[in-house]
C-alpha cells in the first residue's frame, strides 16, 4: 500500500487545527473500559488514534475508563495493555479515569454551586416517565428546585454513603423540554455501593459515563476525542459540561464503528460465548478478539494493513472477514516459513529406494530464496496426503494414480507401479519407483510431470494434532438475526485432526513462528502444546497459489 492517500477526514480536521495555529501538537486517547478483551474493532479506533499521533507528531493515552465499578476487572486491563503493545503501539500515558474521581467530584459541586445541577429524589422509573419522548416535552422533577444548600448537603451525604444505591441521584440541570432528549437533566453522578478494582471501597457514588467521560479528556487536555457515532448525540451534553465548568475545551469527533461479518462485536455478546462455553474462552482462535486472532497465528502487521485498507469514514458498514484474510495472506505470503505436514495420510513405499537410506534433501523455507533452506530427511517410505491419490483418476488429474508421475516436493519424480487395500476397501500402500535422475534441482531425467505433492518421510515424521478453525457464526450478521444470536453459531466451526505427520523440523517451531504447510494452508504453533503432544492452528486457508510453488 504504497500509494499516495488521501487524507481521511479526521486527518483532515487535524491538519486543519495544526496549520490555523489552534494547537501546536495533538493529544488524543485510546479509552477502553475494562470490562472484556479488545476485539477487531477496538484495532481500528488504536490504529486510527495511534496512527494519528505517530503521523502527526502528537501523543495517545491510554486511559482506562473504569466509572462502572461492577464490571471491570484487573484482568482486562492487562489484557488490553498487551493487545495494544503486540498491535505495535505504545502509550504515552497511563491513565484511569477513577484516578480522577475526586475531581470529578470536585466538578459536580462546582455545578451544584452555579444551581446547574440537582439531587434528584425519583425512582429511576419515575424518571423515566418525566423524560418524555423524543416528540413529547418532559415535565420537571419536584426536587429540580432544591436550594444549593441543600443540594451540596445531599450530595455530601450521598458520598458519605447515607443512602442505597437507587434512593438519589445527582443530575445536571438543563432543560426537560430540550429536543436532545440526553439534555433533559442527565444523570451524572449515581449511588453504587461497589468494590472498585481499583479505588476499592473509597467511594458509593460514581460518575455516569458523560460526565467521566468529557471531563478526563479535558483533564488531559485531549485535542481530538474520538469515538464511534452512536456518540453524536452526547457530543452537546460534552460541550455543555465543559462550558459551564469552564475547562479545556476537547473536542469531539465520530467515526463509524467496525462491523464484520460471520462474528459478533460487542463484548457484552462476546462475554456471554465465553461464560457459557461456546468458545474455549476470550483468546479462543475463533474470536474475533485480538487474542484469539493472535493464537490463531494473526500478525500484527495484518490488523494494521487492514484497518488502513478499511478506512475511516462517517457511515456505517459491515466489512467481509475475507478482506482481513486477504490482509493476512498477503503479509504471510512473505514472511511465513514453509514447511511440510501431512494431514491425512497415506503410507507411499518406493520400491527401488535402497533400505534404511537417508538423503538430507534442500527446500527453501521460503516463498523464495530470501529466507534460506532447511534439509528435510527423504527415505524408502513417506507418508503423502490421502486427497493426492486417485485410484480411478479424473480427466486432468495431475497427482498420482495408478501408472501415473508426479514430483514429490524438493525430492524425486515417482511412478505409482500398484496400491494395496485394507479389508474395507481403503487405500493402505501405495507401491511407487523413483527415477534417481529427476532429483530436484539437478533433475537430468528429461521427464515433465504437472504435479508436485507435499510428503514427509514415515521414519523422522513427528505427530501433531491439528486444529481446523471455521467462521464461528453461519449467519452473516448474527447480532441483527431476530431472536438469539447464539442460535447462528456455527456447530462445525471447529474441526480436530488428532493425528497428522509433521517434518521434523517443526519440532522446534516456537509460538511466536507462522508457517505455511505447503498446499494445506497457515498454521500456528498453538499455546496448549508441549513437547509430548504439539498442537497446530490453522490461521486461514490458502489461495491457491501453489501453481506458481509447484514449479520450483
Ligand atoms: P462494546 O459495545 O463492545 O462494549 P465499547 O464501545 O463499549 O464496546 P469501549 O471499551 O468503550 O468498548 O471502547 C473503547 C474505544 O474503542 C471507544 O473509543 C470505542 O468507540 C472504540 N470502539 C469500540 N468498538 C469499536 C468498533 N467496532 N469499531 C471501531 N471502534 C470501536
Ligand atoms: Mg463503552
Amino acid at each position: 500500500m504504497n500509494e499516495e492517500k488521501s487524507l481521511n477526514f479526521i486527518e483532515e480536521i487535524v491538519e486543519n487545527d495544526l496549520k490555523s495555529g489552534k494547537y501546536s501538537s495533538i493529544i488524543n486517547r485510546f479509552p477502553p473500559e475494562p470490562n472484556g478483551y479488545l476485539h477487531i474493532g477496538h484495532s481500528k479506533a488504536i490504529c486510527l488514534n495511534f496512527g494519528l499521533a505517530q503521523k502527526y507528531g502528537g501523543s495517545t493515552n491510554l486511559r482506562f475508563d473504569d466509572t462502572n465499578p461492577v464490571t471491570e476487572d484487573t484482568e482486562y486491563v492487562e489484557s488490553i495493555k498487551e493487545d495494544i503493545r503486540w498491535l505495535g503501539f505504545q502509550w504515552s500515558n497511563e491513565f484511569y479515569a477513577s484516578d480522577y474521581f475526586d475531581q470529578l467530584f470536585e466538578y459536580a459541586v462546582v455545578l451544584i454551586k452555579k444551581g446547574l445541577a440537582y439531587v434528584d429524589d425519583l425512582s429511576s422509573e419515575e424518571i423515566a416517565t418525566l423524560k418524555g419522548t423524543p416528540t413529547e416535552p418532559g415535565k420537571d422533577s419536584p426536587y429540580r428546585n432544591r436550594s444549593i444548600d441543600e443540594n451540596l448537603a445531599l450530595f455530601n451525604d450521598m458520598k458519605l454513603g447515607k443512602y442505597k444505591d437507587g434512593e438519589k441521584v445527582l443530575r445536571a440541570r438543563i432543560d426537560m423540554t430540550h429536543t436532545n432528549m440526553l439534555m433533559r437533566d442527565p444523570i451524572i453522578y449515581r449511588i453504587k455501593h461497589a468494590h472498585h478494582h481499583r479505588t476499592g471501597d473509597k467511594w458509593c457514588i460514581y460518575p455516569m459515563y458523560d460526565f467521566a467521560h468529557g471531563q478526563s479528556d479535558s483533564i488531559e487536555k485531549i485535542t481530538h476525542s474520538i469515538c464511534t457515532l452512536e456518540f453524536i448525540p452526547h457530543r452537546e451534553l460534552y460541550d455543555w459540561l465543559i462550558e459551564k465548568l469552564e475547562i479545556f475545551p476537547s473536542h469531539q469527533y465520530e467515526f463509524a464503528r467496525l462491523n464484520m461479518t460471520h462474528t459478533v462485536m460487542s463484548k457484552r455478546k462476546l462475554l456471554q460465548l465465553v461464560n457459557e462455553g461456546h468458545v474455549s474462552g476470550w483468546d479462543d482462535p475463533r474470536m474475533p478478539t485480538i487474542s484469539g486472532f493472535r493464537r490463531k497465528g494473526f500478525t500484527p502487521l495484518s490488523i494494521r494493513n487492514f484497518c488502513e485498507r478499511i478506512g475511516v469514514a462517517k457511515r456505517e458498514n459491515l466489512i467481509d472477514l475475507s478482506l482481513l484474510e486477504f490482509c493476512l495472506r498477503e503479509d504471510l505470503n512473505n514472511s511465513a516459513k514453509r514447511a511440510m505436514a501431512v494431514l491425512d495420510p497415506v503410507k507411499l513405499i518406493i520400491t527401488n529406494y535402497e533400505d534404511g537410506k537417508v538423503e538430507e534433501l534442500k527446500s527453501e523455507n521460503g516463498p523464495d530464496e530470501t529466507l534460506g533452506h532447511r534439509n528435510i530427511p527423504f527415505c524408502k517410505e513417506l507418508w503423502i496426503e490421502k486427497e493426492d491419490f486417485m485410484e480411478e483418476p479424473a480427466k486432468k488429474w495431475f497427482r498420482l494414480a495408478p501408472g501415473a508421475m508426479v514430483r514429490l516436493k524438493s525430492a524425486y519424480i515417482v511412478k505409482c507401479d500398484s496400491f494395496i487395500k485394507n479389508e474395507n476397501g481403503d487405500i493402505k500402500e501405495i507401491h511407487c519407483t523413483y527415477f534417481p535422475e529427476s532429483k530436484s534441482g539437478q533433475d537430468t531425467s528429461g521427464i515433465q510431470v504437472k504435479g508436485t505433492i507435499h510428503w514427509v518421510s514415515a521414519k523422522h515424521a513427528a505427530s501433531a494434532e491439528i486444529r481446523l478453525y471455521d467462521r464461528l457464526f453461519l449467519s452473516e450478521n448474527p447480532a441483527a438475526e431476530e431472536g438469539d444470536f447464539k442460535d447462528h453459531i456455527n456447530p462445525h466451526s471447529l474441526a480436530i485432526i488428532e493425528k497428522a505427520y509433521i517434518e521434523p523440523s517443526l519440532l522446534k517451531a516456537t509460538i511466536d513462528d507462522r508457517y505455511q504447510f505447503l498446499r494445506k494452508g497457515y498454521f500456528c504453533l498453538d499455546k496448549d502444546s508441549s513437547m509430548d503432544k504439539l498442537i497446530f492452528n490453522r490461521t486461514v486457508t490458502l489461495k491457491d497459489t501453489w501453481s506458481k510453488e509447484a514449479s520450483k
